[in-house]
């Protein structure tokens, strides 16, 4: 089959990937120049250098992503940078670490041995993770995460040092509003799934050169083409000035409504497409720091204590050289800030030298911090999709005839990941390669 893929970020790829393996004639078109997506290089003149548009992490639980790069031919340990889980703070008042100790054994333990929460609290934490096992990782779908941890009596210093971070960094949505079952699932995954499973990985190579840039040359991909119309019929599927068999669309959702409002709809196609339009999003912001010189911190990834009121954004600390594969690289520091509206309300300057001074307060009894020579802040506004609860979120069959659609939106079970989007994609090439309809095609 002739088949188009309609967005090169890492769902449209997944999808490009699996089809292209089932020996279809795949097309990409993206409206960007670079592959990737929401996770992608970009060039920063500030800092006559290469960065990702934010800092990703991925989790060993990320099983479609790890094998997708398998399959690709990479080596998984020069791509991606493996740590055990430890979330430690930068000033020092928090860690908590999985010791090395197997599956379900490991999760008790690193949080009986973590500094900075009482006895209690880590009775109070692991009692709440066993009932969540228990209950097979489900919880009330209406419920939020607030309303859960209030359930499982958490006290305001766990939450703060643990499930606050935790939720921001999973679902870039605040503990008040975001859906408690989304987090239930990443927990299911990572915690309490197997000890690799709870591993952190930190790419090693910008976002792009990670895999999307490694898909086959039977892929023909066409970047900086910004597909207009879509129209579908019993026949095939025309995109702009071409004819195909079939059609996954993996942009964002008002990309994806806007595509498919392309006609007039049916009653069944409007009530799809209802809940594209209802989606909120959130923002992430990232700040890039270039360094005068390497530092030296514990960990390549560390957490920081915010405090908005005094614009102390940062929620999270990467020093690259810890990690990259390119050890030439000019040093550089990512602080990442997720749920991020209320800095994108704030002039950059003043935001940019407050966390300068949050990341110098915070790691006082590191070695100083090295001089900044050069800084990036990068506000992506629609970074994630607002975790609620209870979404209604779009299945990868559509009532259109020969569309499919892909992306970390559509019903993956997942928060906006990485992973999801992965997996959605794998799913979308599936049901279409399933539907085997080319035959009926050249009847017709
Ligand atoms: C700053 C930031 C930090 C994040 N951190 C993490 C993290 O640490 N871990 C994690 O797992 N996830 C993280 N995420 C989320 C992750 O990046 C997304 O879940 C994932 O990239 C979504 O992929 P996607 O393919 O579903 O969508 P997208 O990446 O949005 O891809 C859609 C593509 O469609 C293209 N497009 C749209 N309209 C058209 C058109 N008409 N014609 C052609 N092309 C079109 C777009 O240009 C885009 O490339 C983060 C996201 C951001 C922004």
């Amino acid at each position: 089959m002739k088949v188009a893929v309609i967005g090169a970020g890492w769902a449209g790829l997944s999808a490009a990937f699996y089809l292209d393996r089932a020996g279809h004639r795949v097309t990409v078109f993206e409206a960007a120049r670079t592959l990737g997506g929401r996770a992608r290089r970009v060039h920063s003149p500030r800092l006559d250098s290469d960065i990702d548009n934010g800092q990703h992490i991925l989790l060993g639980a990320y099983s479609e992503t790890l094998k997708l790069i398998g399959l690709l031919g990479l080596d998984q340990a020069s791509v991606l940078h493996a740590e055990p889980l430890a979330l430690r703070s930068a000033d020092g008042s928090f860690m908590l670490r999985t010791p090395a100790l197997p599956a379900p054994l490991h999760l008790p333990a690193a949080v009986l041995t973590a500094n900075g929460l009482s006895w209690r609290e880590k009775l109070l934490l692991i009692k709440a993770m066993m009932r969540l096992r228990r209950q097979h990782w489900t919880v009330d779908a209406q419920a939020t995460v607030g309303d859960w941890l209030a359930q499982e009596r958490q006290s305001e210093r766990a939450i703060g040092r643990f499930w606050r971070p935790l939720c921001l960094a999973a679902l870039n949505t605040s503990i008040e509003q975001a859906g408690a079952q989304l987090l239930a699932t990443v927990l299911r995954d990572s915690l309490g799934g197997s000890k690799l499973a709870s591993q952190v990985l930190i790419p090693r190579v910008d976002l792009s050169q990670l895999w999307p840039e490694h898909l086959p040359p039977s892929i023909a991909i066409r970047p900086g083409t910004a597909v207009r119309r879509l129209v579908s019929d019993a026949v095939h599927v025309a995109i702009d000035d071409e004819t195909f068999d079939a059609a996954i669309v993996a942009t964002s959702p008002p990309s994806a409504l806007r595509l498919l409002r392309h006609t007039s709809l049916t009653a069944a196609q409007e009530e799809f497409l209802a809940p594209l339009a209802d989606f909120e999003y959130r923002p992430i912001a990232t700040l890039t720091l270039k360094l005068a010189h390497h530092w030296n911190l514990p960990q390549a990834m560390l957490m920081l204590d915010d405090a908005p009121e005094k614009l102390h954004f940062g929620q999270w600390l990467f020093e690259r050289r810890l990690f990259a594969q390119d050890q030439q690289l000019p040093p550089m520091l990512s602080i990442v800030v997720s749920n991020a509206g209320q800095l994108a309300n704030h002039p950059p300057h003043e935001v940019v030298d407050a966390m300068i001074e949050q990341v110098r307060a915070q790691t006082r009894h590191h070695s100083p911090m090295p001089q900044v020579t050069g800084h990036e802040l990068i506000v992506e506004k629609r970074a994630t999709f607002a975790a609620l609860p209870a979404m209604r979120r779009p299945t990868n069959a559509t009532p259109w005839p020969r569309i499919w659609l892909a992306g970390d939106w559509t019903d993956t079970g997942y928060p906006a990941v990485l992973e999801g989007a992965v997996r959605s994609g794998k799913r979308a090439a599936e049901l279409l390669a399933a539907a085997g309809f080319s035959q009926h095609s050249q009847a017709l």
